[in-house]
C-alpha cells in the first residue's frame, strides 16, 4: 500500500539525520559537544515551574477552551494595540501556529516567497498545505527587496518574514520591513511573519515587530513562542496574533487538530509574562558575550557576518570545502573529528554554510572551538 502523495512530497530534516550519527558516537563513549541545538541553555524561570505545578495541584488538568486561557490571552493581547483576546490563538509552539496559518490562507498552487536562508519547516509546510514555497536570495543575509517585488506573481498569496533570523541571526531594519508592508498593499498579499527571536536582539537594538505598520493590520499574522525567550522549548506554547477571522479560521483548525494546548501549561505560559525583566536582561547579555567570543572564533576560520539577533553564526565554509563537497560532509567531519556537531547549511536551503549556535555552555563553547581548530589545522 503507498502512503500519501502529501506526505511522499516533504523530507525529514537534515538536523534530525545525524541524530543517530551522534547517538552511536555518544554510545561509544565520544563526548559530543553540541553547537546544534536551537534553545538555549538557561533554566527555565522558577515562576514558570511553581505556576505550572501549582496549575496541577489546583486540578488544572481538564479540557479548555480551544483558543487557549481567557488571562493568557488577553495578558497577550497587551501587547498589540488594539487587539483583544479575539484577537489572539495559543498553539503547541510556533511550529504549529505556522503550520495551521497555511492550511488557512493557502489554496492549492498558491506561492509563498520565502527568503534563503530559511528555517527549515517553512517550505515544508507549505507543501503540506497544498501551496508553492518560493524562494528569493538575500544579500549578505539581508532582504533583497527588488528579487522579492520580482518574485511575486499572480499566484502569490504571502511574503514569509523572519527577524531575528534562524539560522542567519540577521536583524531586519524598519525601513526594509516597511517595504514589505508597502509590497503587500500593493500587490494584495499576506504577510507571516515569525518573531520566535524577539527577544534576541543584541548591541542596543531594538525588534521592529510587522505590527508597527497599522495599514497592514488586516494581512500581518504574527506569530511568537514562549519557547525561546522563556526557556520554555519543552512546554509547547506560542501563540498567533492577527485580526479576528484568522483566528477564528485557525480555532477551527485546532479544534479537530490539537483541541487546546496543555491547560496547566498555560498557566506557567501566564506566569512567564511576569517574569522580572532583570532576569531577561541578564540572559541577554549573557547571550550578547557569548555571541562576540563565538563570532571571534568563527570570524578566524570561515566568512562570517557578524549576527545581530536570535543565537546562531551562519559562516560560509566553502574554503575548507573539497571539490564536490557540501557541508554536510563538511559537518559529519566536524562531528566524527572534533566531536563538535553544527547543522549544515542545507537544512536551510545553503548548501556552502554551516549553523553553529552558540546558546551554550562558555567552556563548552571554548573547548569546541578549540576542537575545530585542531582538525582543521590539522
Ligand atoms: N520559527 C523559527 C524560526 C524557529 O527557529 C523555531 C524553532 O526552532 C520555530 C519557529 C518553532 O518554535 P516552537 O514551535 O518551539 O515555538
Amino acid at each position: 500500500m503507498k502512503l500519501s502523495d502529501k506526505i511522499e512530497a516533504i523530507e525529514e530534516s537534515v538536523t534530525v539525520q545525524f541524530t543517530p550519527l551522534i547517538q552511536k558516537l555518544r554510545n561509544e563513549g565520544k563526548e559530543i559537544i553540541d553547537f546544534a541545538v536551537g534553545e538555549p541553555d538557561f533554566e527555565t524561570p522558577l515562576t514558570v515551574i511553581e505556576s505550572t505545578k501549582d496549575a496541577i495541584d489546583a486540578r488544572k488538568t481538564r479540557y479548555g477552551p480551544v483558543s487557549g486561557l481567557y488571562e493568557l490571552k488577553s495578558k497577550i493581547a497587551r501587547q498589540f494595540d488594539k487587539y483583544s483576546s479575539d484577537n489572539i490563538i495559543i498553539s503547541n509552539g510556533s511550529k504549529q501556529s505556522l503550520y495551521s496559518i497555511f492550511q488557512a490562507i493557502l489554496n492549492p498552487l498558491d506561492e509563498v516567497i520565502i527568503p534563503t536562508p530559511y528555517w527549515v519547516s517553512f517550505s515544508q509546510q507549505i507543501t503540506l498545505a497544498g501551496g508553492i514555497p518560493v524562494f528569493v536570495n538575500t544579500r549578505d543575509h539581508q532582504l533583497d527587496l527588488n528579487e522579492i517585488e520580482k518574485a511575486i506573481t499572480k499566484k502569490t498569496k504571502a511574503i514569509l518574514i523572519n527577524s531575528p533570523n534562524n539560522p542567519t541571526g540577521a536583524v531586519y531594519p524598519k525601513s526594509d520591513l516597511e517595504k514589505i508592508a508597502e509590497l503587500s498593499l500593493r500587490y494584495n498579499l499576506y504577510i507571516v511573519s515569525d518573531e520566535a527571536y524577539d527577544f534576541f536582539v543584541y548591541g542596543g537594538l531594538k525588534h521592529v515587530t510587522l505590527f508597527t505598520f497599522e495599514n497592514i493590520r488586516d494581512r500581518v499574522i504574527i506569530t511568537k513562542s514562549f519557547s525561546k525567550s522563556y526557556s520554555m522549548t519543552g512546554f509547547r506554547v506560542g501563540y498567533v496574533a492577527a485580526r479576528k477571522e484568522i483566528i477564528r479560521a485557525i480555532t477551527k483548525l485546532q479544534s479537530h487538530v490539537s483541541g487546546n494546548v496543555c491547560t496547566f501549561v498555560q498557566y506557567g505560559a501566564l506566569a512567564a509574562l511576569s517574569v522580572d525583566e532583570s532576569i531577561i536582561l541578564q540572559r541577554l547579555n549573557e547571550l550578547e558575550r557569548k555571541r562576540d567570543a563565538a563570532y571571534n572564533y568563527v570570524s578566524k576560520l570561515f566568512n562570517c557576518i557578524k549576527p545581530r539577533g536570535a543565537f546562531y553564526l551562519f559562516p560560509d565554509v566553502s574554503s575548507r570545502l573539497k571539490k564536490g563537497e557540501t557541508s554536510k560532509d563538511f559537518a559529519a567531519f566536524l562531528l566524527k573529528n572534533a566531536g563538535v556537531a553544527v547543522v549544515p547549511g542545507e537544512a536551510f536551503g545553503m548548501k556552502n554554510h554551516i549553523r553553529i549556535s552558540y546558546a551554550v555552555d562558555e567552556k563548552l563553547l571554548e573547548k569546541g572551538f578549540e576542537k575545530i581548530f585542531e582538525v582543521i589545522s590539522r
